[in-house]
C-alpha cells in the first residue's frame, strides 16, 4: 500500500449528549423551514482508523429556500477560517452532517457541494428536520468513493458509529 494511500475511517465515537444538541439545532432551523449543515470535528488516531467527534460546529451559513426546495451555501471565506481553525486547534474534520425536510438521501447538491472532499469522506443526511432517533443508523449516511458518494449500509453504519454516554 502506497505511504499516501488513504486510511478510511473504521470507527467513530460521539457523545449522546453531541447529538442531542445537533438535533435540537435541526429542528430549530427546520422550524423556519430550512436545512443546516453540521461539522463534526475532533480526533482521529493516526493509523487506527478510529476517530472521536469532539464537536458539531454550526458554520455560518445562507439558508436556502427556493421553489426547488431547500438547501445551504456556506462560502469560501467560512471554510477559509473553518481550516485556518482546524489548523490552530489540531482537530480534524471527520464528517459533515445535514438536515432535510423528509427523506434522508444524498441530493445532486449534496454530492456537487459537499464540504468533505477526501477519498472515504463520511456525509450523514437527517431526515425530518432533524425529528429523528439520536442514532446515525437511523439516518443515510454516504461514504466518497473517487466521484462517487455511496451509501453505507444500516449494519455497517452501526459499526463504524459509536454513540457513547459519557460527558
Ligand atoms: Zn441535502
Amino acid at each position: 500500500m502506497a505511504a499516501n494511500q488513504p486510511n478510511p475511517l473504521r470507527h467513530i465515537t460521539v457523545k449522546r449528549a453531541t447529538i442531542d444538541q445537533m438535533l435540537e439545532t435541526m429542528r430549530e432551523f427546520g422550524s423556519h423551514g430550512w436545512e443546516v449543515l453540521v461539522l463534526w470535528v475532533g480526533e482521529i488516531e493516526p493509523n487506527t482508523g478510529k476517530a472521536h467527534v469532539i464537536q458539531a460546529f454550526v458554520p455560518k451559513q445562507k439558508a436556502i429556500s427556493s421553489e426547488d426546495g431547500v438547501g445551504y451555501f456556506v462560502n469560501s471565506e467560512t471554510l477559509f477560517e473553518l481550516n485556518r481553525n482546524l489548523s490552530e486547534t489540531g482537530l480534524r474534520l471527520i464528517a459533515q452532517v445535514h438536515s432535510h425536510p423528509r427523506e434522508a438521501y444524498h441530493s445532486e447538491a449534496d454530492d456537487r457541494y459537499a464540504i468533505v472532499t477526501v477519498e472515504g469522506g463520511l456525509s450523514l443526511v437527517v431526515p425530518d428536520f432533524g425529528r429523528a432517533p439520536p442514532d446515525p443508523a437511523s439516518w443515510a449516511v454516504y461514504r466518497l468513493h473517487g466521484r462517487d458518494w455511496l451509501e453505507v449500509s444500516a449494519r455497517e453504519v452501526g459499526t463504524l458509529f459509536e454513540v457513547t454516554d459519557d460527558q
